[in-house]
């Protein structure tokens, strides 16, 4: 059954293996169990159970909330040859009846609905549909516990009531457990099988920047983007007024940017949704709403205007970039008003200690001198052994000093104050400003004043956040933000205890290693002639059949494209995302201009001498893997080059390439295929456990034997 999906996997989608845990679950759901599947967004939840719908002979339906996504959704399982469909509100009567009919027909295999409809319609059509399986996506929506309640979602439990024979699979990117335990129980799940992947996303980079004024910020954000010529990105402000300012400084610029937030007119809102989508728009500042409603894969960055809420909230957030599992950044800035605004808003709702608590952990990862990811994933219940390497604390270690001096000096310039002042008045008089209102407090007298005239403002101002982490102070939300000297403070101020801080990061440069690295792309994305004409004929595509370019192809098989370069069908299908659909419909377009750009012909057929070019490098030792990288071209290409000079016995043995147990397999394919049309079909013949050089190889070998003819010569 697994091979059977593996091969569907290929064929559909174009990719050669699945990813940790989906073999598993799509396993599961056959045996038709009730499933719970948490993994993180990117992590390939669909497949779970649009593999399991294609597998099954009837129709799975998918109770998704968001309308936009639905669309996204089903327009990319069409372009990869899936019949799919949706009923939500936005369907005239025509097209709902006309989708309903396919339906019943069973020309549909996957219909996507809103939970509002599939309660609608639990009495009514659902019971006639031969649906074989419900997936519910976005299953943490169904939990008040949850970050997104959707009251709507509660009618689901009555899913189970009405099907008790039809399982289950709930998928959600929510990892904590209280979440994960409420949609068992609200759905009625029997028995599940649950699923937790690791919820890393080693390809996000992490980093903080504290103590950064929001001007500064702005103009730090320009030259971040100034470097990123192409590539999109989302930055998440606290505040409406935010993102407007923020959008129009970075127009000002001439940096194509948009702005989203629940105050504006829905169109408006959509427009900036689908600009974002299509690439016509490459920054959106945007509330924490934005989001939800997309599922674009090539998000290169993310970045935090200001301190998130919670981790949960934050760590869905960046998870919106890198998608296609290409390197992406993100960055959160955020300072002590940031921290007093979100601690106000905590403290208003209901859930005033849950809040202020989870708000506290969001600090306590932004101040931290330890690997951010292990803190990350820590908060999800995993254990990482390794620092990651790709986070601002790994790649820039923070060293640690006796901080009690200058604790010292800020607390008793805090305790002259009697306690009455709050960050920007304290950091004013240890720096010595000659303030209107500072002169008139007299605040000038006291004996601490310009005690610490020697550091910048915003090094003071990450000091003090540290304090606050130690919990040496604490503000006085009551008391207009004041801040408090707390017990173990005195002890540091009374010289009781030491202090220990750690040294302020002034400006973060971007790593050296982590601008090559992207730099990388940079080139393949901006720099490489060749990515830029797939992008474009992506685009003229994605134009004319009114889709977003991802669901052509997404930027991972791009770049593959671009790097690999194939020239020939079978080698094209060897790029991870090219299924069979998508070859058939863009395949050939996409080979034109590999060939064009890389050989400078548009025809099939390649120059004669490129043989000839490989044979010269191969009798001088170079292994093929060499020989393509001298001569630009695929090792799958090079490969075919050698297969083709030893059947005209320029070479005289390619035995090192291929085991006699292989050309075996390879014969056993042969023998129960007939006549091949493709190497694809030998390959899905062995479950994809022999690559496309390998197979090539033994088939010159059966063919110089005489046991195998492709009829070409
Ligand atoms: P999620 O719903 O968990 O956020 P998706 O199902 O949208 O994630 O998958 C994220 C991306 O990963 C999509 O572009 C998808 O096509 C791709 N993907 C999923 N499974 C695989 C796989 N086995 N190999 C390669 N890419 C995959
Ligand atoms: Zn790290």
């Amino acid at each position: 059954m697994i091979l059977q999906a593996a091969s569907l996997l290929k064929k559909h989608y174009g990719y050669d293996q699945f990813r940790p845990m989906q073999a598993e679950v799509i396993q599961c759901v056959m045996d038709k169990k009730d499933v719970v599947v948490l993994m993180p967004t990117g992590g390939g939840k669909s497949i779970c159970f649009q593999i399991p719908s294609l597998l099954l002979p009837g129709l799975c339906v998918v109770v998704s909330p968001l309308i936009s996504l639905m669309k996204d959704q089903v327009d990319a399982l069409n372009s990869n040859d899936i019949p799919a469909a949706y009923l939500n509100s936005s369907l005239s009567s025509g097209e709902e009846e006309n989708i309903i009919t396919k339906c019943l027909k069973g020309q549909i295999k996957l219909l996507y609905i809103s939970p509002e409809r599939l309660v609608q319609e639990m009495n009514r059509l659902l019971t006639k549909l031969p649906i074989q399986l419900f997936a519910i996506d976005e299953a943490h929506c169904i939990s008040s516990w949850g970050h997104d309640f959707r009251p709507e979602y509660t009618q689901l439990k009555f899913l189970k009531e009405h099907f008790p024979s039809i399982p289950v699979i709930a998928l959600t990117a929510t990892a904590d457990k209280t979440t994960r335990r409420d949609i068992v129980k609200q759905l009625n799940l029997l028995n599940p099988e649950v699923f937790v992947a690791s919820f890393n996303r080693p390809n996000l980079s992490l980093s903080v920047k504290s103590g950064i004024k929001p001007k500064e910020r702005i103009k730090d954000i320009i030259e971040f983007i100034a470097d990123r010529e192409n590539e999109a990105g989302i930055i998440y402000c606290l505040s409406r007024a935010t993102t407007e300012k923020l959008r129009d400084a970075l127009k000002a610029k001439g940096i194509k940017a948009g702005c989203y937030h629940a105050g504006l007119p829905s169109e408006e809102r959509n427009k900036t949704q689908d600009d974002f989508i299509n690439d016509k728009l490459q920054v959106v500042c945007a509330t924490v709403a934005f989001g939800m409603g997309i599922d674009k894969s090539n998000v290169r960055w993310v970045i935090h205007f200001n301190l998130p809420k919670n981790i949960e909230g934050y760590y869905q957030e960046i998870g919106r970039a890198g998608r296609d599992g290409l390197n992406s950044d993100t960055i959160l800035y955020y300072n002590i008003a940031d921290l007093i605004m979100l601690t106000k808003f905590a403290q208003e709702g209901n859930l005033a200690k849950i809040n202020l608590e989870k708000l506290r952990r969001m600090q306590q990862f932004a101040e931290a001198d330890m690997c951010r990811r292990k803190i990350l994933l820590s908060y999800f219940g995993e254990t990482p052994q390794e620092n990651c390497g790709n986070c601002d604390v790994c790649e820039n270690p923070r060293q640690h000093f006796d901080g009690t001096l200058l604790v010292q000096k800020a607390l008793s310039a805090l305790m002259r104050m009697e306690e009455k002042v709050g960050t920007t008045m304290l950091i004013d008089v240890l720096r010595g400003s000659s303030k209107g209102e500072l002169i008139e407090h007299g605040y000038n007298k006291i004996k601490t004043y310009g005690a610490g005239a020697d550091l910048s403002f915003a090094i003071w101002e990450q000091y003090i956040l540290q304090m606050l982490n130690l919990g040496l102070i604490e503000i006085a939300y009551d008391e207009g933000f004041s801040l408090k000297i707390t017990e173990s403070g005195k002890e540091v101020l009374y010289s009781k205890r030491k202090a220990d801080l750690v040294q302020p990061q002034i400006k973060i440069a971007e790593p050296i290693e982590r601008k090559a690295k992207r730099g990388k792309y940079a080139e393949q994305s901006t720099g490489n002639d060749l990515f830029e004409a797939l992008r474009k004929l992506r685009k003229q595509f994605a134009d004319s059949e009114k889709l977003p370019a991802y669901i052509i192809f997404n930027d991972a098989t791009l770049r593959e494209m671009a790097s690999e370069k194939p020239l020939t069908e079978e080698e094209m299908l060897t790029i991870s995302g090219v299924g069979q659909h998508k070859f058939e419909k863009y395949g050939q377009a996409f080979l034109t201009i590999i060939h064009e750009m890389c050989y400078g012909i548009s025809a099939k057929t390649p120059k004669v001498n490129t043989y000839e070019e490989t044979l010269i490098l191969y009798k001088q030792n170079s292994s093929p893997k060499d020989i393509a990288l001298k001569r630009n071209l695929s090792v799958t290409t090079i490969y075919s080059h050698i297969a083709q000079l030893y059947l005209k016995g320029d070479i005289s043995s390619i035995e090192h390439f291929v085991s006699i147990e292989e050309v075996d397999r390879v014969k056993t394919a042969v023998n129960a295929i007939g006549k091949i049309e493709k190497l694809k079909e030998v390959f899905d013949f062995l479950n994809a456990e022999l690559d496309y050089s390998k197979i090539r190889m033994a088939l010159a070998c059966l063919e110089k034997n005489g046991e195998y003819n492709t009829g070409k010569n």
